[in-house]
């Protein structure tokens, strides 16, 4: 069975791999409890198996196993210029997981991994102590913790989420981010909402959908989230990130914006987030390889500073015209473009 039978981690692993100091860990004993039926095989360092030569990350991704790995140090890094900071004074990141359960045919980690399995790194309380020491040396501070994976998607395996939201009250400049493609309504709706937590929903027409991110939940399920955690007081930040230019999908994104917008109360969003499709060139390289039947992969694009990009006046001509949808229901001072 692959462990993936739906979009969201309900499902089991067959083979789960656990470093030898990871075994006692609370995080380690949660999960084992799930995969009872599960292959268990110890192992040194989550790196013998994760950076292995020649494994195949697509193939991977149809069979897909657990590694449950202790995180050495560092737990936070400086967040990348080609992300958004929201106009935060600090702006990190950091990753319970590597590799994500969905499959998204634009997503850079095919090409940053060597592997298509999960990390899961239960030493979590070395996490909460890094990342409370670095919030107290900044006044507002950013971190996204759902940039290498979807957290929230994992969620049903085990739910770095609430564990997380219980530590806010001890940071109080710190905000959190959970980017996520998810329909995961029982995380929102059970969870105590902050505000320093932010739900950030990654929406995209149905069409793109269904070209390009494999096994995540569709259009419709994902605003009945947006809505659910609206309705529980989540702050929420939509993302139409990323944007794709290619002409076929140029009046999906029209019907799109006037939707989201009918759908879902502008007044109540929080931010936007709107950006183009963008990847670092070796990354770009080494998934082309793995993916030579891919449209998105033989496309024109420019490269600017190690970055594939659309190219700039395209950027422009698209930008415009759905910006001028969103800032019709979202003020400009609202918006985030990149
Ligand atoms: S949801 Fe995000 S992290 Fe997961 S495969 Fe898609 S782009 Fe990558």
């Amino acid at each position: 069975m692959p462990s993936y039978p739906s979009s969201e981690t309900n499902g089991r692993y067959n083979v789960i791999y656990v470093e030898n100091h990871a075994f006692d860990y609370p995080v380690s004993q949660a999960i084992l409890a799930k995969n009872t039926g599960a292959t268990i095989i110890r192992i040194h360092n989550y790196k013998d198996v994760f950076n292995r030569s020649r494994q195949n990350p697509i193939y991977q991704k149809q069979h897909p196993s657990l590694i449950l790995a202790v995180k050495p140090e560092p737990f936070l890094y400086l967040g990348p210029d080609v992300c958004q900071n929201f106009g935060y004074d600090a702006f990190y990141y950091s990753n319970f997981l590597l590799n994500c359960p969905f499959d998204c045919e634009y997503c850079y980690l095919g090409g940053m991994y060597t592997s298509a399995h999960t990390v899961a790194f239960v030493n979590t309380e070395d996490f909460r102590k890094s990342i409370l020491d670095t919030s107290r040396k900044h006044e507002r501070m950013l971190l996204a913790l759902s940039y290498d994976t979807d957290l929230a998607a994992f969620d049903g395996m085990y739910s770095y989420t609430r564990e997380v939201s219980g530590w806010l009250n001890d940071m109080p400049g710190l905000s959190i981010e959970i980017r996520t493609k998810s329909a995961n309504t029982a995380l929102i709706q059970n969870l105590r909402p902050s505000s320093s937590l932010i739900f950030a929903f990654s929406l995209s027409p149905q069409s793109v959908i269904d070209r390009y991110e494999r096994h995540t939940p569709g259009l419709e399920a994902r605003i009945r989230t947006v809505k659910a955690a609206l309705s529980a007081g989540h702050p929420v930040r939509l993302c139409f990130d990323p944007v794709f230019t290619d002409d076929t999908f140029r009046e999906d994104y029209d019907l799109f914006f006037e939707h989201i917008f009918k759908r879902l109360p502008a007044d109540k969003i929080r931010d936007v987030s709107y950006g183009f499709f963008r990847m670092n060139d070796a990354f770009f390289k080494r998934i082309a390889r793995y993916r030579p039947n891919s449209l998105l992969y033989l496309d024109d694009y420019e490269i600017t500073d190690h970055v594939v990009g659309v190219q700039s006046d395209l950027r422009e001509s698209v930008s415009s015209r759905h910006l001028e949808k969103i800032y019709a229901h979202i003020p400009k001072e609202r918006v985030f473009v990149l």
